[in-house]
């Protein structure tokens, strides 16, 4: 979520430059808020806009970054490392890595805690972060000559779904070169940013369609009054160019082989060179109807030289278009809007420059997509806007993305008490005041969790600690209190301090009591996060009436106790019937309890409320008799 406090950006000088980098899967791009006060993309040393994310160790031990990374693929293949920012933060038997072993040319590994590495040829071990690391660094070195200036400080944007550990280890990819990443951002949220900072923008809600060269993601922002609020995003994580051109490949290949008799399909060298030409010819179809593709002494003597057809190309790819269609309904449901309440549609990543691609967005949401920003470079200049805000430079802009899920501790009787909901804008801290839940209790477990049900055993655990030295006393007498933060970037700082106001005499006066711990990875996959949230939604109804009946269980239970506590009291002065009828509810009332508790038997709250209001008019009856009884005597 984006907040901002005015709608038009006041720029004043620059102190110090922070880079905006769209660290993205395929191709990378670098920006900063000029002395004009106006975004712009850095152009890399072959004066390219946006610089492929290909990193490259040759056999004479140099290490390549960008376009002349990509140019000696075809003859480098298992030393050339791409499109490894789906690897990053990813443990090794993640299903999406499991499914990406066969797809890439290079030798994916697990390390000793499990994560996904990445082998080179002589044996060589690089983690992805190292790989984001040396590009994040050419981009910066770009940027230095371009500026004539040293910078060491930068902005990165994460797709939206990024979870902490996929978060924490691109913030490791500037740390492996010295470049001071002050935040990670959402690519969404980014794109949002470099159109809803010009001022001509009216509020709003905005989709932003991002397909890339491996992923498809589509969010839905709202702007409104300064505000610009995450409202839903989903996406397919395998979805993107790579498709369209495995799909222009094996129609070159069955062509050949129909003409020559020939399969080059094992030909690795020669499949390389066609997949390059598929993607060029890809490219060539945005502006022509019919177009040729080349490619000389392919095998022996034999050439390539076919046509293909805008029309041709539009039938072929229609099935990989037409995924894009079910996560885009998802995320207007997920929204709770029509489309007809969505005011512009943002085109981010490179596939979106394909005529068929817009006129299918334009179809789906019934209306034209806005023009207002470039696709490939819409996300670094975001980043590089919110650079400036955090260097001082640009003032009123305050940017603030979201928890996805809620964050909370378990409270007596298994319930999950959340303290920051979903959706929250972070940075955020909360604290709420906690309290024992039994007689002479002196320490406190935390258990710590992330999710929307309302028992914890359905959410994810995610931490556990123990405040101790909390001098006996009854229960409900000292006071705890638990905060929670999250910071920009995600990570979250669960701490539980003892406020109980100590009489001078006691050990414990003066004396700070506090634990805290420091969540560093949640590890949730998409999938979970997601499945997650459908989970809450679909036992939302039931999940309210557990937590209600738990809550009655949590209080009977409560009174039990104090009625016990009449019994020690007074017992010996109550009637013998008094006492028994006492028992006797008693024992019902907390075999109740323990159903509940058991799932045994789910009791109506209104019966079990029933017999402990009866038990305690029983009690006090007999206390006021035994009060009667003493003030004769
Ligand atoms: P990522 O976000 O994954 O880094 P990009 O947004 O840079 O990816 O998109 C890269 C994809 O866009 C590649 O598959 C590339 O072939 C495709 N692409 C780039 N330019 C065009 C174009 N003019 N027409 C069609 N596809 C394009
Ligand atoms: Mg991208």
């Amino acid at each position: 979520m984006l907040r901002r406090s005015t709608p038009t950006l006041l720029f004043k000088r620059f102190k110090h430059t922070v880079l905006g980098i769209d660290l993205g899967t395929t191709n990378s791009a670098v920006a900063v808020v000029g002395t004009d006060n106006q975004p712009q993309i850095l152009e890399n040393d072959e004066g390219k806009r946006t610089t492929p994310s290909i990193v490259a160790f040759t056999k004479d031990d140099k290490v390549l970054v960008g376009l002349p990374a990509k140019r000696q693929a075809v003859v480098n293949p298992e030393n050339t490392f791409f499109a490894t920012k789906r690897l990053i933060g990813r443990k090794f038997e993640d299903q999406e890595v499991q499914r990406d072993l066969n797809n890439v040319s290079y030798k994916i590994i697990p390390n000793n805690q499990g994560d996904a590495t990445l082998r080179t040829f002589s044996g060589e071990i690089i983690s992805p972060s190292e790989i984001g690391g040396l590009i994040l660094q050419q981009l910066q070195k770009n940027a230095e000559s371009q500026l004539d200036e040293k910078i060491d400080k930068a902005v990165v944007t994460v797709p939206a779904y990024f979870n902490d550990s996929q978060r924490q280890a691109t913030k490791n990819s500037g740390k492996s070169i010295g470049l001071d990443i002050l935040r990670v951002i959402n690519e969404p949220t980014a794109a949002a940013l470099a159109y809803g900072c010009d001022k001509s923008r009216k509020d709003g809600i905005i989709a932003v369609f991002d397909l890339g060269g491996g992923t498809f993601d589509i969010s839905i922002l709202e702007i409104d009054n300064g505000v610009f609020e995450v409202r839903a995003t989903n996406g397919n994580t395998h979805l993107g160019g790579e498709d369209f051109d495995i799909m222009i490949m094996n129609h070159i290949l069955q062509n050949f082989k129909n003409e020559t008799g020939i399969d080059l399909s094992d030909d690795r060298f020669a499949v390389q060179r066609i997949r390059e030409a598929a993607e060029k010819a890809k490219i060539e179809l945005d502006h022509a109807d019919e177009i040729e593709i080349n490619i000389p002494f392919i095998s022996g003597d034999k050439h390539i030289k076919q046509k293909l057809t805008e029309a041709e190309f539009d039938i072929m790819v229609q099935p990989i278009i037409e995924k894009t269609i079910e996560p885009v309904r998802k995320c207007v449901r997920d929204a709770e809007i029509k489309f007809k309440d969505i005011d512009e549609v943002l085109l981010v990543g490179g596939m979106t420059r394909m005529p068929k691609i817009r006129k299918v967005v334009e179809q789906l949401f019934g209306k034209e997509p806005s023009t207002a920003v470039n696709p490939d470079e819409a996300v670094a200049l975001g980043a590089a806007i919110q650079g400036a805000v955090l260097s001082g430079q640009v003032k009123n802009v305050v940017l603030l993305d979201v928890t996805p899920l809620s964050l909370g501790i378990e409270t007596y009787g298994g319930i999950f008490s959340p303290l920051i909901p979903r959706n929250s804008a972070v940075p955020i801290k909360k604290e709420q005041m906690f309290s024992t839940a039994v007689d002479g209790q002196t320490g406190v477990e935390i258990g710590v969790y992330q999710g929307e049900r309302t028992l914890v055993k359905d959410n994810k655990k995610i931490g556990q600690f123990k405040l101790a030295n909390i001098p006996q006393g009854p229960k409900g007498s000292p006071q705890i209190a638990v905060s929670f933060e999250i910071d920009a970037d995600g990570i979250i700082n669960v701490s539980a301090t003892d406020k109980t106001k100590y009489p001078k005499d006691s050990p414990n006066y003066g004396k700070p009591n506090t634990v805290s711990i420091q969540v560093t990875e949640a590890g949730l996959t998409d999938g979970e996060v997601e499945k997650m949230i459908q989970e809450s939604a679909a036992n939302k109804k039931a999940d309210e009436e557990k937590r209600k009946l738990y809550e009655h269980a949590s209080r009977a239970e409560i009174l039990c106790t104090d009625t016990e506590n009449a019994l020690f009291q007074f017992g010996k002065l109550m009637e013998d019937e008094e006492k028994a009828e006492i028992n006797a509810f008693l024992k019902t009332i907390k075999e109740m309890i323990d159903d509940i508790r058991t799932g045994k038997n789910l009791h109506d709250p209104n019966t079990l409320n029933q017999k402990v209001n009866d038990m305690q008019n029983v009690c006090m009856t007999a206390i006021r008799n035994v009060a009667a009884k003493q003030s004769k005597q």
